[in-house]
């Protein structure tokens, strides 16, 4: 069976008047380095499942994206992770949202899914589990970001929460991003070549996010869903209208019980449904047959995909 790797590190107002040239090699080298500790667990034979966990935690290592390291800050001045993780061979799923100091949020998603006999842990009983599987822990030196605490200290002040690559819903409060800032949840999505498909979502939210806010990354069938019977799915963009569209189940849903093919049922939810709603974002999308898709209504979406046909591809804008 041919085998297929895409990962997104974020989607928004990502356009080249807010991109510099060497800010767009360090999002092509930070890309094809996950790609490439992805793609070599396929290559080996290694399930859809593994090559997800390691193109999302080197994201996570990677301070450009907003997920683990850079992960941006809440009102009260800490970084809180949600992450989520899907095998579609078997509809196994774990997540966690609001955890503080874990290293590799989808490292502890996964062990959630194969070891807590659950499906979601949050915030401090998150980290009790954490630490009783010996996951690895991080200061909170380890994820201080001098660009996304920067980001925060302008927005504290207001009730606004902003996307990391969003500043036009702060009214006139905040210029459009410099080139120089940081962007970007992260995201994984793979075909192996037994035919199982399997998804992943990481990000450390919104900026500026008060009272234990949730995004959609970590709900399963919102932000991250799999089933080999029809897609793997993982979002990005703002949380709030992927949660009240079901985003990725829904999907799921227009192919297993309506037919259509992968890039029908993603345009229906992301070009016509999310945009009723005021949603704005994109995602990546596999199905057991290799098949894939980028989707995004927002102006870009840091994306990147090879497969064992040879093809490939890390871009930007739309
Ligand atoms: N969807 C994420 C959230 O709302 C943010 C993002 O994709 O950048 O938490």
């Amino acid at each position: 069976m041919p085998f297929t790797l895409l990962i997104h590190g974020g989607a928004g107002n990502i356009t080249p008047a807010i991109m510099d040239k060497e800010l767009e090699d360090d999002y092509s080298q930070a890309l094809k380095e996950a790609l490439d500790k992805g793609y070599a667990i396929l290559q080996k034979g290694g399930t859809a499942l593994d090559a997800v966990v390691a193109a999302i935690s080197t994201m996570e290592d990677d301070p450009l994206f907003n997920a683990g390291k850079g992960s941006v800050f809440t009102k009260k001045g800490l970084n809180e992770m949600d992450a989520a993780l899907m095998d579609g061979s078997n509809l196994a799923a774990g997540s966690v949202a609001g955890v503080r100091n874990i290293k590799n949020p989808i490292v502890l998603a996964r062990e959630v899914m194969l070891h807590s006999g659950h499906v979601m842990l949050s915030g401090s009983g998150a980290g009790e589990f954490a630490l009783s599987q010996g996951i690895e822990m991080a200061s909170d030196e380890y994820f201080f970001n001098q660009s996304r605490y920067d980001q925060w200290l302008e927005i504290r002040h207001t009730n606004f929460t902003q996307l990391d690559h969003k500043a036009d819903n702060l009214k006139g409060h905040h210029p459009l991003p410099n080139p120089g800032e940081k962007f970007g949840t992260v995201g994984a999505v793979a075909c192996d070549e037994y035919g199982n498909i399997a998804a992943g979502t990481s990000t450390g939210g919104m900026t500026n996010k008060r009272f234990g806010r949730i995004g959609d990354s970590p709900v399963i069938g919102a932000g991250t869903y799999a089933n080999n019977a029809s897609c793997a799915i993982s979002c990005t963009g703002h949380g709030e209208p992927f949660l009240r569209a079901c985003v990725s189940h829904d999907i799921s849903c227009l192919m297993e019980y309506r037919g259509l093919s992968l890039k029908e049922a993603c345009d229906k939810v992301i070009k016509d449904k999310l945009v009723k709603i005021g949603g704005e974002g994109g995602l990546i999308a596999v199905d057991a047959k290799g098949n894939y898709d980028f989707c995004f209504n927002s102006a870009g979406m840091y994306r990147g995909m090879r497969n064992s046909e040879g093809k490939e591809l890390v871009a930007f804008y739309g």
